[in-house]
């Protein structure tokens, strides 16, 4: 058996201001064909783990490029079609081939092109045939519209949300597709529109419930080889924006339809209340001058980089400053001009500096102080999990009892080691500001008095009924109430 493989990523916030060029895939991943590291980010797994599964089967992987941008605005045409002309050229050159293993987001929108997943797969599909194998992994985080599903044999999307289990799901992915160019089983997929949008963090409930229920149901099911829920990506400007529900059978669509059916109607039924509670700015910051011992951790939830912002917000740091609120640790505030000008002054210059919210609209305005320049950092990270994230040259400026960390390479605030990177301990403050919608949680809650989930601002469309979309289905809840118009 000959196999090829490849990897183009990334999630497209279409309402970010952060255009994405090929130097944002060169700074986050960019491998050559053979020249992916043994280690996987998180949408390039099909790669390490294919490397694994040929190995054992006595095929021949050939390896495509693999490129990954961190979360930002709309790709650049020319970017993205010179990473995907690369893939399809190789492709070419390995032909022929029994099968295609690919690893892609789904929520990857270039200037021109709504759905790059879609485009992407159906020139796959024109090169190989109607009769080789094609399928990828995917990140729940995306759009699953027609074209890709009608160009592909089977997609496997991760489960869990915050990722864990990308790997997980990359074996689920090849033992599929191994099953299948053996031709023990005949995968056939089939989709369920649960006709809304919604986001589902699956380490809480009800989605916990939810998720393990699904893996219950791929053991016990005769004939069933796979389900996905499609959380769908609201911050995604593009036609068929929306949660789905996917079932793989071993050729059997009409159980398949059945199942998704049933599935996707009892996620509708969860609508609303999947996400952790949030307070505005006012709450968040009378919650946490209230709290009797530190540190309190607020965290802006969706001024998060991570889900393509910029994060620069500063709505949230001016109502603690308007309150005279001291002892606050701000990790981190994504402003590279002015980091430029903390280095040029140097540690221990005293000058008047504005930063932050200079990117886009609805996330307050920049601050103006006279700070005292702490200490600068030069490639500064933080820890995440096994790794380490980096988030560029930073800057501890000091103004009136507040700390802030301004940062030059975007990065949400995964772990309290941003403080100690730059010589502050977050264990000594009483308040500590964080960008963040998720990650952050578990290492945060370790030394976290309290966690409050701040909504502040509208640096993200988090709110899709009163989201100004231009291309977006309307007719799903919560635009409106009853989708079902029963
Ligand atoms: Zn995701």
């Amino acid at each position: 058996m000959r196999v090829f493989t490849a990897a183009l990523a990334t999630e497209t916030n279409t309402f970010s201001p952060i255009a994405v060029d090929k130097r944002a895939f060169e700074a986050s991943l960019h491998a050559g064909p053979g020249e992916h590291p043994a280690t996987p980010t998180l949408c390039t797994a099909p790669i390490t783990v294919g490397r694994e599964v040929c190995a054992r089967e006595g095929w021949t992987l050939i390896e495509g490029s693999a490129s990954w941008a961190d979360p930002a605005g709309l790709v650049a045409r020319t970017t993205y079609e010179e990473l995907r002309d690369a893939i399809l050229d190789q492709l070419r050159a390995a032909m022929p081939v029994d099968g295609v293993v690919l690893g892609l987001h789904g929520a990857m929108v270039a200037q021109g092109y709504d759905d790059c997943e879609g485009d992407i797969l159906s020139r796959v599909r024109d090169i190989v045939g109607p009769d080789v194998l094609v399928c990828a992994e995917l990140d729940p985080h995306s759009h699953l519209t027609k074209k890709r599903a009608e160009a592909a044999d089977f997609f496997v999307y991760f489960k869990e949300f915050p990722h864990t289990d990308f790997v997980d799901r990359a074996r689920d992915l090849w033992d599929i597709a191994a099953r299948a160019l053996k031709g023990e089983i005949k995968p056939v997929m089939t989709v369920f529109d649960c006709r809304m949008i919604d986001v589902f963090p699956t380490s809480r409930q009800p989605m916990r419930g939810f998720v393990d229920k699904l893996i219950a149901l791929e053991k016990s099911e005769q004939g069933l080889l796979s389900l996905s829920v499609v959380h769908g990506f609201m911050a995604g400007d593009v036609p068929e924006m929306g949660t789905k529900v996917l079932a793989i059978t071993d050729n059997d669509p009409e159980k398949g339809a059945a199942l998704a059916e049933k599935l996707g109607r009892e996620l509708f039924a969860m609508r609303g209340t999947t996400m952790v509670a949030q307070v505005d700015e006012k709450t968040a910051v009378d919650a946490a001058l209230a709290a009797k011992s530190g540190p309190v951790v607020v965290a802006d939830v969706w001024d998060n980089p991570g889900g393509g912002t910029a994060g620069d917000a500063t709505v949230l740091l001016a109502e603690f400053i308007s309150r005279g609120a001291t002892d606050v640790a701000v990790g981190t505030i994504w402003d590279p001009i002015a980091v430029q000008i903390c280095f040029a002054a140097g540690e221990g210059a005293e000058i008047q500096l504005r930063f932050g919210a200079k990117s886009a609209p609805d996330t307050g305005s920049p601050i103006d102080k006279r700070v005292t320049v702490k200490k600068l950092v030069r490639d500064a990270e933080m820890r995440f999990g096994e790794s380490f994230a980096p988030f560029g040259d930073a800057a501890w400026i000091h103004f009136d009892g507040i700390d802030v960390i301004l940062n030059s390479t975007r990065a949400q605030s995964f772990d309290p080691s941003l403080y100690s990177a730059l010589g502050i301990d977050p264990k000594s403050r009483k308040i500590l500001l964080i960008k963040s919608t998720n990650h952050f949680y578990d290492s945060f809650s370790k030394i976290a008095s309290e966690i409050i989930y701040c909504s502040a601002g509208k640096p993200y469309p988090n709110r899709p009924a009163e989201t100004n979309y231009r291309k977006a289905r309307k007719d799903i809840w919560p635009m409106v109430e009853n989708p079902w118009g029963t």
